[in-house]
């Protein structure tokens, strides 16, 4: 990877990590405890309470996504970074612009699905 590649990969990742925690605080406000009040009849609140899990799930997600990206970002500069975690093989360039997340190449990604 060029030094180039690498700059533009940082930045790529600080927006990543904007963007999600953008998501981060969505999630949370939608996952605030469903009032019990009578306001809303009992078929809506079922609903919203439906929708809680999906948002804490995606919240989940969401949170893992930024502990990645963060991870990324703190070793970008390391000799290791964009190496795959299992066979050690450089991380296609591509691939870490459309993930900069990614721990394993492409090869060892498709084998563990
Ligand atoms: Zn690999």
């Amino acid at each position: 990877m060029t030094k180039d590649e690498r700059e533009q990969l940082a930045g790529l990742i600080r927006d990543r990590i904007d963007a999600v925690t953008g998501d981060i605080d969505a999630f949370k406000a939608a996952s605030m405890p469903v009032s019990p009040d009578n306001a809303i009849g009992r078929l809506t609140r079922m609903a919203a309470i439906d929708s809680k899990g999906i948002n804490e799930a995606a919240l989940a997600k969401a949170r893992a996504t930024r502990a990645r990206l963060e991870k990324a970002l703190r070793t970008i500069d390391s000799e290791d970074f964009g190496l795959c975690r299992d066979c050690e093989e450089p991380i296609a360039v591509a691939r870490l612009m459309a993930m900069p997340e990614a721990a394993l190449c492409v090869a060892c990604a498709t084998r563990r699905e």
